[in-house]
């Protein structure tokens, strides 16, 4: 019995092309190869400007500098992420204010209204697991409240609501790192369709430069290099196919673990697509078994599985008492830290991986 990963990374022959004549023209770092990259991405998304970065993270630091955000301004955002989120408006030195989830497990607009005051400058939702958040719902609020809309969508690549991609709804923040469903091992992607941003992100990537040492601003070096984004170019090509891939392994997992009493599977609310960065059910209290010891069942069953993520970020130690963070209560998000547990969905599964998992699943339910 073979093992079925959570992840599985494979790069192909367009890919190894790409980077060797990327090797052969001896010019490595940021040039016409990045420059494709940003092309196809703005694209994808459906906006004027995509700006490359070196990682996700700093994407969300960018989008977050360019957009003016700074001491005593609040952020509001949800505490179901990865520590990124959290990072990277600590970083701005902004306050971080957390908005309750939903069921979908995405930010709750009611609960983002009900935090918004006159400090508050921007929504932070963050489009986990693939899903987009209630985009409809937080635009209605940013546009009355004259907020700044940073999404982080770094699990979310040509994820949609209606007719409109993710990035699209405000600065998009995207990663390229080894694992989401678009990637070149470390790299990231901003996307907007506002001039000034833009140009204020290409400035803040590049030491403050427009020309050679001529700087406008202090900056950094948030570069990406030509030999990553040779990676990524031709993934950008096939991300329509991968995505189509993952929803049918999605489709067949839902299909399979119907009707598993205490086990709650994923659901797309009406309008919005899921690009299934993950597959993520919920062991409820009422289930027959507890989510500590499914994992041992599917470790037995040889099936790879993560828990995204198992506490919310500002739980951790290292965070309490920290002078930026506001801690709001949002018992949803963290009764669904306690249940949730990811199962693989990856494009690289056949049927008969997915019904193994489904077994299993089944075997631990005793369903
Ligand atoms: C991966 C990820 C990031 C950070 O991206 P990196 O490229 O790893 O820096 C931020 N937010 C979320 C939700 C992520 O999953």
């Amino acid at each position: 019995m073979s093992f079925i990963p959570i992840t599985s990374v494979v790069i192909g022959p367009d890919e190894e092309a790409a980077v060797l004549e990327v090797l052969r023209s001896g010019k490595l770092a940021q040039g016409p190869v990045v420059a494709e990259l940003e092309r196809a991405f703005a694209e994808l998304c459906g906006v004027s400007h995509a700006v490359a970065v070196n990682n996700g993270t700093v994407a969300l630091v960018a989008a977050l500098e360019a957009v003016g955000l700074g001491p005593g301004d609040e952020v509001i955002t949800t505490p179901f992420s990865f520590a990124a989120t959290l990072n990277a408006i600590l970083e701005s030195g902004a306050t971080v204010r957390f908005a309750d989830v939903r069921d979908d497990f995405t930010i709750d607009p009611a609960a983002v209204q009900a935090l918004v005051n006159e400090r508050t400058k921007a929504i932070l939702p963050v489009h986990l697991y693939g899903l987009p958040a209630d985009m409809t719902a937080l635009t209605a609020i940013a546009e009355s409240a004259g907020l700044a809309i940073i999404e982080d969508a770094a699990q979310a690549h040509g994820a949609r609501v209606g007719d409109r991609a993710v990035g699209s709804f405000g600065t998009g923040c995207f990663s390229l790192y080894a694992t989401k469903n678009l990637q070149c091992g470390e790299g990231g992607l901003i996307t907007t369709s506002d001039d000034a941003i833009a140009d204020r992100l290409r400035l803040l990537r590049n030491q403050g430069m427009r020309v050679r040492y001529q700087y406008e601003m202090p900056g950094h070096n948030w570069r990406l290099t030509d030999l990553q984004a040779a990676i990524a170019v031709p993934q950008v090509g096939r991300l329509a196919e991968t995505t189509q891939r993952r929803a049918a392994n999605a489709a067949r997992l839902n299909e399979g673990l119907a009707g598993v009493p205490g086990l709650t599977t994923p659901s797309v609310p009406e309008g919005r697509s899921h690009v299934w960065h993950q597959y993520t059910v919920r062991v409820g209290a009422d289930a027959p078994i507890t989510r500590d010891d499914l994992g041992k069942h599917l470790d037995e069953a040889q099936i790879g599985y993560g828990l995204y993520y198992p506490r919310l970020m500002h739980h951790y130690d290292c965070y309490v008492d920290h002078p930026q963070i506001a801690d709001d209560a949002t018992p949803l998000a963290q009764q669904i830290a306690g249940e949730v547990v990811s199962l693989p969905v990856h494009q690289h599964l056949a049927d008969s991986d997915v019904d193994r998992i489904v077994a299993a699943v089944r075997g631990g339910f005793r369903a």
